[in-house]
């Protein structure tokens, strides 16, 4: 079943929905299960599978020239979410991303999620690899979200890259983009941002689902900015729960986003990672109850593997 009509389905009530990352390589899929059996109580309609494209390992021989390897270390996206589809009988959605990929690629990779059943997609850029400043897309690649979410219409529509095809069937996917509450980090301005998000939606997508916040106003204001711009698809908040000390400082790094200085004093007060772990959750609560009454669709966390801080979570709130 495609999330808008799992959004349909909730009359109002906000609902469970969690992201989990492929195993690394060489771990094996019962670590996902037992990252997903706790959450299942909270019955979940769909869960988000991450896709992480290669990544270029550079090594210095003993002649002195440089090796680079090409590694993936977290393969097997299209894998795990068959394996959720049919162990849980929930919906699997995967993401799929530009980078990486081809326009040949992609539509062969959406034939495969369809064939397995898979109803939904979560279709984004994907960043720049680790050894390169700017994203540069494959040649034959798209460039930016908006095209690739344009080529899922289009197949939608039936409508393949080989214009010879006939009679070919349409794909019928749900297509979910992301949105920068705090904006993209490479975005010169949140209107920007949100300009091409619009983009994003008037080529096919049909809600948005947030990067990280801790700070609920800044939510808001994005979705007030979304709507005061036209954008009506739900947008569903991501949410992360503080979990160590060294998040302080990772988590702006890597994501670009704040975090608010009440929160950042409490877990600089805490003695240990066991006490940080507790202000994270406590912190995640408040935030879910309040975009609760807000009436958010989903609230969607983003779990990285583990998964017994948003059970904790999940128990206060569901
Ligand atoms: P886009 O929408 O293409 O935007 C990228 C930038 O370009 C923005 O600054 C935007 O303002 C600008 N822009 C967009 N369109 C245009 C245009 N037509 N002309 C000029 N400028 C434009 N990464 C992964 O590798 N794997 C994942 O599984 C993954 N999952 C994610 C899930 C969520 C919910 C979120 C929020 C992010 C996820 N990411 C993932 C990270 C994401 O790939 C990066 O944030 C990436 O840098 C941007 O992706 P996007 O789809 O938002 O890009």
């Amino acid at each position: 079943m495609k999330v808008t009509e799992h959004i349909k389905n909730g009359n109002g009530k906000t609902q469970f929905s969690f992201e989990i990352l492929p195993p690394l390589k060489g771990e094996n899929i019962h670590s996902i299960f037992n990252n997903i059996d706790p959450l299942m109580e909270f019955k979940p309609p769909y869960i988000n599978v991450t896709y992480h494209r290669e990544e270029y390992s550079f090594k210095e021989l003993p002649n002195g020239l440089i090796e680079r390897k090409v590694v993936r270390k977290r393969p097997g996206t299209v894998g795990i979410c068959a394996a959720i589809q049919n162990r849980y009988h929930v919906d699997a959605v995967p993401h799929i991303l530009c980078g990486g990929f081809t326009k040949e690629e992609t539509e062969n990779f959406l034939i495969d999620l369809q064939f397995l059943g898979i109803d939904n997609v979560m279709a984004l850029r994907g960043d720049a690899v680790k050894s390169e400043t700017y994203f540069t897309p494959e040649k034959n690649g798209h460039k930016y979200a908006c095209d690739l979410v344009s080529q899922i219409k289009d197949m939608n529509n039936a409508t393949y890259l080989d214009d010879e095809l006939q009679n070919s069937s349409p794909t019928d996917f749900c297509v979910g983009v992301a949105g920068y509450p705090e904006k993209h980090m490479e975005a010169p301005s949140v209107e920007s941002d949100i300009h091409f998000l619009k983009k994003k939606i008037k080529n096919g997508a049909k809600y948005v689902v947030t990067q990280m916040f801790f700070d609920n106003k800044k939510f808001f204001e994005f979705q007030k900015k979304c709507k005061d711009e036209g954008i009506d698809v739900p947008i569903i908040p991501g949410l992360k729960p503080i979990a160590v000390s060294k998040h302080l400082n990772l988590i702006p790094h890597r994501f670009k986003v704040d975090l608010p200085d009440s929160l950042v004093r409490e877990v600089i007060k805490c003695k240990d990672n066991k006490q940080v772990r507790e202000v994270g959750i406590e912190w995640c609560i408040n935030q879910s109850k309040e975009l609760m009454d807000a009436g958010v669709p989903f609230l969607h966390f983003y779990s990285m593997g583990k998964s017994d801080n948003i059970k904790q979570i999940a128990s206060q709130i569901f």
